[in-house]
């Protein structure tokens, strides 16, 4: 794949003898710097976008998000993306929508964005749903805590016995833990 060959001046692509391409990077192409030469797929559309990942890779940094805030990041883009294809609609006359084969490509692209815009939706709501399930339990965990406590304080113990309550609550989490995996 161009996109592993980062730092690699070349389109590398194999050619019909089996080895790399040596010209330059998206050669030929409108993409030049990046991915494979006009040659070797660089200016089919997915060469283009294999050109585009691999210099988003290449100019691109880390960026720190937690799973909720990418999928909220890419559900907001999908609604704005779909507010504006809808207006782009809307400007349509409606035999403008039958054009061409497939019909108008804003109606296209705006029944495409609605897929993808549920697909991020149910992925966003699945998540909100297993973040609460994780501060549940969280809160029973800090109950069934104060609970312990709270039995203890209330028992008279001795010093010994004391001293074995923190052993015995370890060894019983460790087998509630161990059933809870093996349930999974
Ligand atoms: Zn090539």
């Amino acid at each position: 794949v161009a996109g592993k060959r980062k730092g690699i001046s070349i389109c590398g692509q194999p050619k019909k003898n089996g080895l790399p391409c040596r010209r330059s990077p998206g050669w030929g192409t409108d993409h030049e710097g990046t991915g494979a030469c006009k040659f070797h797929g660089g200016q089919t559309p997915n060469g283009a976008v294999v050109a585009a990942q691999e210099e988003a890779g290449a100019m691109s940094r880390p960026l720190e998000v937690t799973p909720t805030q990418a999928v909220t990041g890419v559900l907001h883009l999908a609604a704005g993306q779909l507010a504006y294809v809808t207006y782009k609609v809307g400007e349509l006359d409606e035999a403008d929508y039958f054009e061409g084969e497939e019909g108008n490509r804003w109606v296209r692209l705006q029944g495409r964005l609605m897929d993808r815009l549920a697909t991020f939706a149910k992925t966003a709501a699945d998540m909100g749903i297993q973040e609460r399930q994780v501060k549940l339990a969280e809160a029973q965990t800090m109950m069934i805590g104060k609970l312990i406590s709270n039995v203890i304080g209330r028992l008279d113990l001795t010093p010994e016995q004391r001293k074995a309550v923190g052993p015995a609550i370890r060894e019983e989490m460790a087998v509630i833990a161990g059933k809870a995996t093996e349930v999974e």
